[in-house]
């Protein structure tokens, strides 16, 4: 039987067709502006983190995950980066942390207890990390999030498949206000051209 809210999603669903609502998103998936935005998934910028920065629909490319960082150099936000530079023409990423950061000093050793209050044995933690694979340490956030904001800018542009005419830029918002502050301005790569 559905749920309540996944019941009311799928009927709210049916008057937005009904009165096509979609109208006004329609766009390519082209990214208009060739951004790609990589942001946290906290809920208070869902729409405050495009309207702060005048992004709208088939504007940009945004990737989200908890603490919007690029923490693999091939894990998928990486990925997702390099499928917008080489099919749709991105040149410009935007990589945008926030203030009070949930992943920011997150309690790993918490979120293992809640594991096993909600059912999972203790000994699979312990098989995992005999087998290679630190739990508590692959959960771990980061404690600076200005540091944590330079280390996944150098991700990607220390990255062997970037282009060099890609700009890699880092902000930090303000989940409540939408300010932006610049930590890093990416745009030099477009200033040189080699003299030959
Ligand atoms: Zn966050």
């Amino acid at each position: 039987m559905l749920n309540s809210n996944l019941k009311n999603i799928l009927n709210f669903n049916q008057d937005f067709l009904k009165n096509k609502e979609y109208k006004k998103f329609v766009t390519t998936k082209q990214p208009e502006r060739k951004m790609v935005i990589v942001s946290c998934m906290d809920t208070r910028l869902t729409e405050l983190l495009p309207q702060a920065m005048s992004i709208k629909n088939g504007d940009a490319k945004i990737i989200k995950n908890a603490g919007g960082v690029i923490v693999h150099p091939f894990g998928s936000a990486m990925r997702s980066i390099l499928v917008s530079i080489y099919e749709f023409d991105v040149n410009e990423v935007y990589i945008v942390a926030h203030k009070e950061c949930g992943m920011c000093n997150l309690d790993t050793a918490d979120i293992i207890g809640k594991m096993i209050k909600k059912g999972i044995a203790k000994e699979t933690i312990k098989i995992l990390r005999s087998s290679g694979i630190d739990v508590e340490k692959w959960l771990h956030g980061f404690s600076c999030v200005e540091e944590s904001l330079k280390k996944s800018i150098s991700i990607v542009r220390e990255h062997p498949l970037l282009p060099s005419k890609v700009a890699v830029h880092g902000l930090i918002i303000d989940p409540k206000t939408g300010e932006l502050e610049l930590v890093e301005d990416g745009s030099y790569v477009f200033e040189t051209e080699e003299i030959k």
